[in-house]
């Protein structure tokens, strides 16, 4: 039997000649790559400026430091998230305050933001989760009027879209402050591994660009290519967070592919949505009309009474894949400790879209047919299950 997984990167020829390149150059690390990434990137985005860095988790930690963030403040953001964007508050000291998510989808609710600002609020890291542009005119207005900035996790929503006074923008532009992509291989496209801030603040992105390479005062390729002596000095304590000459190198070629790429996935998504029967009861996910997502993935909600981890493995035993919806970061071990975070709002939306969706199959080489597998699979999985675990 054929296995569907759940997700699978891009990647061909086109990525290895690219490494090839880079390889034979004899500069592999941070350098003329990763500055021409860096451009592209920002072209297609929209924005003034983009900084590649060695992930979206440090990408976060640049962005939390950029607008101030340090130890005591507050930085309000949902759990329901990747871990990282609550752990990027904590590398700063910070505490993260928790607020619900929307009940159709899986973004912050807006109007619980403003219930959970206090006089140590200093920055809104909003999500588009999935890929789904989160209602960032709400969020940007509320947080203008109060002075905190936005800092907006986009890590996987590289080529979603948003309608922004009368016409559509891509997400990074930034709309809010600053935003933080990744290019993880479960994100839309890859590098591997590897990230990239875009702001429109050229404060901003200089102070990015000392901290992620230790703050030395003049980089290597300016010193490489010196033709007199140079000493550098560090002002201040930066970080490691380079990207690589080598990832740059291939997100150059997945940023060529990347129209396809969300062309295709928003096709397989439409493909879902034609597949599964009304009557079923699963719950789809609904695309706000001023969203465009890159559907980074598909996420379902069960229809009450089915057990997400019987359906799973009904799924799995047929060979298909699928993940159970996003986790809920204060629920983790390492959030156990009193003053590690604060739930500010309830999280009942939170907690269902925890354990009552699944992420379903979907990535560019997956085919019409395997589609109409999966959803019917899913739609007939109760009846491969023991009464009781129904
Ligand atoms: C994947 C992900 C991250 C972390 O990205 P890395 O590049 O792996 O550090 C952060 N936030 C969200 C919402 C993510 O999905």
């Amino acid at each position: 039997m054929s296995q569907i997984p759940v997700a699978k990167p891009v990647l061909d020829e086109r990525e290895v000649e690219a490494v090839r390149r880079v390889i034979l150059s004899g500069w592999v690390t941070q350098g003329p790559e990763v500055a021409a990434f860096e451009e592209e990137f920002a072209d297609f985005v929209g924005a003034a400026h983009a900084c590649a860095v060695s992930n979206c988790t440090t990408a976060l930690h640049l962005a939390l430091m950029a607008v101030g963030v340090t130890a005591g403040d507050e930085v309000i953001t949902v759990s329901h998230s990747f871990i990282a964007t609550a752990n990027a508050i904590r590398y700063c000291g910070a505490v993260p305050v928790f607020v619900d998510i929307e009940r159709e989808g899986f973004n912050i609710d807006p109007d619980l933001i403003e219930s959970a600002i206090t006089p140590r609020t200093k920055a809104i890291i909003c999500v588009h989760q999935l890929g789904m542009p989160c209602d960032l005119r709400r969020v940007v207005e509320i947080a203008s009027r109060r002075s905190i900035p936005v800092i907006e996790d986009a890590a996987c929503a590289t080529g979603s879209e948003i309608f922004w006074k009368g016409r559509w923008e891509k997400i990074g532009k930034p709309h809010g402050d600053i935003a933080c992509f990744s290019f993880h291989p479960r994100k839309v496209v890859t590098t591997g591994d590897g990230g990239m801030l875009t702001t429109a603040n050229p404060e901003y992105d200089r102070k990015f660009r000392l901290w992620r390479q230790h703050s030395m005062s003049v980089n290597d390729t300016v010193r490489h290519g010196s033709r007199q002596v140079i000493y550098e000095s560090y002002p201040e304590v930066g970080y490691n967070y380079r990207m690589t000459d080598l990832q740059a190198a291939v997100g150059r070629e997945q940023l060529k592919r990347l129209p396809e790429i969300v062309a295709r996935r928003r096709e397989l998504a439409e493909m879902y949505r034609r597949s599964f029967d009304a009557a079923s009861g699963i719950g789809l996910p609904i695309e706000p009309s001023w969203a465009r997502s890159n559907w980074q993935s598909f996420c379902v909600e069960l229809p009450n009474g089915w057990d997400q981890r019987a359906i799973m493995q009904a799924l799995l035993d047929r060979g298909i894949s699928t993940r159970r919806g996003i986790m809920n970061s204060h629920l983790e071990q390492a959030y156990a400790g009193t003053g590690s975070h604060r739930v500010a709002t309830g999280m009942q939306n939170s907690l269902r879209a925890q354990d009552r969706t699944i992420i379903l199959p979907l990535f560019v080489q997956m085919t019409d047919v395997e589609v109409s597998q999966v959803a019917s699979a899913l739609q007939s999985a109760p009846v491969y299950l023991e009464p009781a675990t129904v």
